[in-house]
C-alpha cells in the first residue's frame, strides 16, 4: 500500500504533528531520525511542524527542511500559544488517516511509531506511548506528578493512564471530534481520555531531552495541573458548601457552649489568642474558596469572548504554492 510517489497534496497515511518553541537545535537531528524510521514503514506521511512562537530561527530551519523535502510542513503561530495549543493547531491542519503527536526534542522515540501504526491497523483507534519509568525526573517533578495524578483520578470525570503524554496515535475519527471541540482551556490529556473509542498502551523508554532545555518550568506546570483540575471536574467548587456546612455547625455548637458557660460561670475574660487564630484561619480559608471560584470564573470568561484558539501567521506547504502579492 505504498504510495510514497503520492504528490504532496493528496492526503498521506500517516501526519506526524510535532510542536516546536525554541528547538532549533533539535531539528536536524529530529528530521533525519524520521526520515530514516518514516522511511521504512509502509505508509506515506506528513510531518506537520507547529512553530509555538520561537524566538530562534525554528521556521527559518523547517522552511529550509520543506525545500528539500515537501512533505515536512510548517505551520507558524504569530506567538507562544502553548504546547496544548500548539498541538490544537497541528491537528486542525494534519490530513493523515492517522496523527502521532511526538514531542521536537527525541525525547519520544520515533521508532515506537512502527508500533503504533501496527496496532492501528489491528483496528485501536487511539494508540497510547506509556513511559516505563520518570528516572530521568527530579524526585520533585516526580513527586508533583505523583499528587497531581492521585489527586486527577479522584475528583476527575475521566481517568488517565499512568505515565501516558501527548505521545500517542490518534485515527482521523479520533481526531475529527477533538478538532470539533471548541473549548478554549484545552488540556489535551484530558480530552484524549474524555473522548473514548478503542485505545491500547504500548511502553517505551524516554530518552533524555536531545538539546537545549524544558520549556515547563514549576509555574507553568502548576498552571498546567489547574487547567486539567478545573476542566475535568467542579469538585473544587463545591467542597466549599460542605467546609462551610460544617465550619457551621462547629460555630453554633462553640456558641452554644459560650451561652452555657456564661450562664453557669459568669463573664468570662474573652480569650483573644483564640479570636485571631479563627480570624486568619478562616480569613485564609475564604480567599482560598473566592481563588476557587476565581479560578473557574476566569475560564467561563475566556470561553465567553469566544476568540479563536490560536492565531496562525503562516502555513507552508499545505496547498499548491500561492505567492504574496507585491505589497
Ligand atoms: N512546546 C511548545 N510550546 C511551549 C512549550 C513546549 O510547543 O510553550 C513543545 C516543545 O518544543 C517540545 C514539546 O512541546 O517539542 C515538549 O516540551 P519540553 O520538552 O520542553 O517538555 P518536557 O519534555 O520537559 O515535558
Ligand atoms: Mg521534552
Amino acid at each position: 500500500m505504498t504510495n510514497s510517489s503520492a504528490s504532496p497534496f493528496s492526503p498521506p497515511i500517516l501526519s506526524l504533528v510535532v510542536p516546536m518553541f525554541n528547538e532549533a537545535g533539535n531539528l536536524d537531528g529530529l528530521f533525519d531520525r524520521l526520515a530514516q524510521v518514516l522511511g521504512g514503514l509502509d505508509a506515506s506521511y506528513e510531518i506537520v511542524c507547529v512553530d509555538d512562537g520561537s524566538s530562534d530561527d525554528t521556521v527559518a530551519r523547517v522552511v529550509d527542511h520543506h525545500g528539500r523535502d515537501p512533505r515536512i510542513k510548517l505551520v507558524e503561530l504569530s506567538r507562544n500559544f502553548g504546547k496544548e495549543l500548539a498541538l490544537t493547531a497541528g491537528l486542525k491542519h494534519a490530513r493523515g488517516r492517522c496523527v502521532v503527536m511526538i514531542d521536537a526534542d527525541l525525547q519520544h522515540p520515533p521508532e515506537v511509531i512502527g508500533e503504533m501504526l501496527e496496532k492501528w491497523r489491528e483496528g485501536y483507534e487511539m494508540v497510547i506511548a506509556v513511559r516505563r519509568g520518570r528516572d530521568d525526573e527530579s524526585a520533585f517533578k516526580r513527586s508533583a506528578a505523583k499528587v497531581f495524578y492521585e489527586l486527577f483520578g479522584r475528583v476527575s470525570e475521566v481517568q488517565l493512564p499512568r505515565g501516558a503524554g501527548d505521545f500517542r496515535l490518534l485515527d482521523r475519527k479520533v481526531v475529527d471530534v477533538l478538532n470539533a471541540m471548541p473549548e478554549h482551556t484545552r488540556f489535551m490529556k484530558g480530552l484524549y481520555a474524555w473522548v473514548g473509542f478503542r485505545q491500547v498502551t504500548i511502553p517505551y523508554d524516554v530518552a533524555p531531552r536531545a538539546a537545549g532545555q524544558t520549556k515547563f518550568n514549576a509555574f507553568r506546570l502548576w498552571r498546567l495541573a489547574i487547567d486539567g483540575i478545573t476542566s475535568f471536574t467542579s469538585v473544587p467548587l463545591k467542597v466549599w458548601t460542605f467546609a462551610g456546612m460544617l465550619v457551621a455547625a462547629f460555630a453554633l455548637l462553640y456558641g452554644l457552649l459560650f451561652i452555657v458557660k456564661t450562664l453557669i460561670l459568669g463573664i468570662d475574660v474573652p480569650g483573644y489568642p483564640s479570636l485571631i487564630v479563627a480570624i486568619t484561619f478562616f480569613s485564609g480559608v475564604q480567599l482560598i474558596s473566592l481563588g476557587v471560584i476565581g479560578e473557574y470564573l476566569g475560564r467561563v470568561f475566556s470561553e465567553v469572548k469566544q476568540r479563536p484558539l490560536f492565531v496562525v501567521r503562516q502555513a507552508v506547504g499545505f496547498e499548491a504554492e500561492t505567492k504574496d502579492e507585491p505589497r
